[in-house]
C-alpha cells in the first residue's frame, strides 16, 4: 500500500495562497461521504437521489458564502477550467470581439488571452498593484462591447481590485465583466449580486476545501448561450459535462459554510497575525518592506521583500517554513514574477520576494515562529553572502551583497 510522507514535527505552514489545509468540517463530510455513500447524481434511484441531494446541498452553501443563487453556480474542476471556461463562454460567437484583461491575471486568463488571436488590450499596473483605471476606461471607450477579466485579489501580493468601480465601468461601455476571485472568496466577503459582476471563478482548496473541484458564477439573465468547454452528457444544464466529483463538492460545500460562518472573526484574527509577523521582518531587517498596497489587500498574504538577497537562498535556509517564491504556480521556472514585473520591479528585486500567507489554521505562535526562523535563515544568507559572494560576481548567489543591519543585533 502507497503511504504517503507526513509533515516533519516544527514545520509551519505559510502558503495558503498555494493552497489552504482541509478544514475539518470539509474532511468530515467528504470521508462520510465516501465511507457509506455511493451513486451518480444523474441516475434517478434512490443511491442517485441521495447523490443529487447532497451535490445540491453543496450548491447551496456555496450559493451563499457568495451571495448568489444555487442556479447561478457551474461546478469545475477548479478555478483554472472556471477561468477558461468563462472567457470561452463569453467570447464565443464573437472573435472580433476584444478581451482586456489586467497584467497581473493568473496565468489561466494570460494564457487564455495569449492563445486568441482577435484584440487583446492588457491594462497595467502601479506600483501597488492597483490597475491604471483610466487606462481600462480608455480601452472601453474603443471597444464598446468587450469582454474584461480582472481579478478581485492578486494571489502574490494580496492587493485588491476596486470591483465595484471596475463594474460600473463595464456597465456604461455595455462590456461583460468577468472577475477571478479564486484568492478572496471564503477569506474576504463577496456579494456577486449587489456587486453585479457576470462571472465569477473560484476553487476550494483556497479557502479550506479539496483540491480539484471549483465553480464558476454565471450572473442569470447574462445574455449567454451555453458554450462548454467539453461536450458529454450535459451535466451541470449542459455547461460542463462529466460525472460530479461529488465528494470534492461536499467537501467544498462544508468549506464554503465553514468559511462563512467564521469570516468576520477569521479576517480579524488572520489580519493581527499577518501585522505582527510583517512587523517583526520589517522592524528588524533593514530595508525589507512589503509589496504592493499594505491597506487595500487580503488579510493573510504578506508578500516581503527582501533587498539584495535571493529568495531561494532564504527559503533553502529555513526548509520549515513553507512559503513560495513568487507565486507558487510559476515556481520551477526561473522567470521573475509577471506580477512584480508589471509593478515596476526590476528582475533582480523580484527575486527577493517571499510571499508567506496564513489563513483559517494560522496561529499567533507559528507566524511568530516563522518570522524567527526567516530572520535566522536571512542573517546566515547574509552572512554567506558577504563572505562568499564580490559585489556583481555570478557565485553561488547572483545577487550583489547588500549589508543589512538588525534592529536587535547590531
Ligand atoms: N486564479 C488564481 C488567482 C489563483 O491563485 C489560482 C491558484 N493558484 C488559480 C486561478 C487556479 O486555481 P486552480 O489551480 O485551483 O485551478
Amino acid at each position: 500500500m502507497m503511504t504517503h510522507d507526513k509533515a516533519e514535527p516544527g514545520e509551519i505552514y505559510c502558503d495558503y495562497n498555494a493552497t489552504a489545509p482541509l478544514r475539518a468540517s470539509a474532511r468530515a463530510q467528504m470521508l462520510a461521504w465516501l465511507g457509506d455513500q455511493t451513486g451518480n447524481p444523474s441516475s434517478i434511484h434512490a443511491a442517485g437521489r441521495r447523490a443529487a441531494a447532497a451535490v445540491a446541498h453543496a450548491r447551496e452553501q456555496l450559493a451563499r458564502l457568495i451571495g448568489a443563487a444555487h442556479g447561478e453556480i457551474v461546478f469545475t474542476s477548479g478555478a483554472t477550467e472556471s477561468n477558461n471556461l468563462a472567457l470561452h463562454a463569453a467570447l464565443a460567437g464573437r472573435p472580433d470581439a476584444a478581451l482586456i484583461i489586467t497584467a497581473v491575471e493568473h496565468p489561466a486568463v494570460l494564457e487564455f488571452a495569449r492563445a486568441r488571436t482577435a484584440p487583446l488590450v492588457v491594462i497595467g499596473v502601479d506600483h501597488h498593484g492597483h490597475l491604471h483605471a483610466d487606462r481600462l476606461a480608455a480601452a472601453l471607450r474603443t471597444a464598446p462591447g468587450a469582454v474584461v477579466s480582472v481579478m478581485a485579489a492578486n494571489n502574490e501580493t494580496g492587493v485588491l481590485n476596486d470591483l465595484a468601480g471596475i463594474r460600473a465601468l463595464t456597465r456604461e461601455h455595455g462590456a461583460l465583466l468577468h472577475t477571478d476571485a479564486t484568492q478572496l472568496v471564503g477569506r474576504l466577503p463577496i456579494d456577486v449580486t449587489a456587486l453585479g459582476v457576470d462571472m465569477l471563478s473560484l476553487s476550494a482548496h483556497k479557502f479550506g476545501g479539496p483540491q480539484g473541484i471549483g465553480g464558476l458564477y454565471i450572473r442569470r439573465g447574462l445574455p449567454l448561450a451555453v458554450a462548454p468547454l467539453q461536450r458529454g452528457g450535459n451535466q451541470e444544464r449542459g455547461w460542463r459535462s462529466g460525472t460530479l466529483n461529488v465528494a470534492g463538492i461536499v467537501g467544498l460545500g462544508a468549506a464554503a459554510e465553514d468559511a462563512a460562518v467564521h469570516l468576520t472573526t477569521e479576517i480579524t484574527r488572520v489580519r493581527a497575525i499577518r501585522d505582527e509577523f510583517e512587523q517583526r521582518l520589517t522592524g528588524t531587517i533593514a530595508g525589507a518592506f512589503v509589496n504592493g498596497d499594505t491597506e487595500t489587500r487580503l488579510p493573510g498574504v504578506s508578500s516581503v521583500t527582501f533587498p539584495g538577497l535571493p529568495a531561494q537562498a532564504v527559503l533553502a535556509a529555513m526548509p520549515e517554513v513553507a512559503a513560495s517564491d513568487g507565486s507558487a504556480c510559476a515556481s520551477g521556472s526561473l522567470r521573475p514574477s509577471h506580477v512584480l514585473t508589471a509593478m515596476g520591479y526590476a528582475p533582480d528585486d523580484a527575486d527577493s520576494v517571499i510571499r508567506f500567507s496564513f489563513g483559517h489554521a494560522s496561529t499567533a505562535a507559528d507566524a511568530w515562529r516563522a518570522a524567527e526562523k526567516t530572520l535566522d535563515a536571512v542573517r546566515r544568507v547574509r552572512g554567506a553572502m558577504a563572505g562568499t559572494t564580490p559585489v556583481n560576481e555570478t557565485g553561488p548567489f547572483r545577487h550583489a551583497a547588500v549589508p543589512l543591519t538588525t534592529g536587535r543585533t547590531s
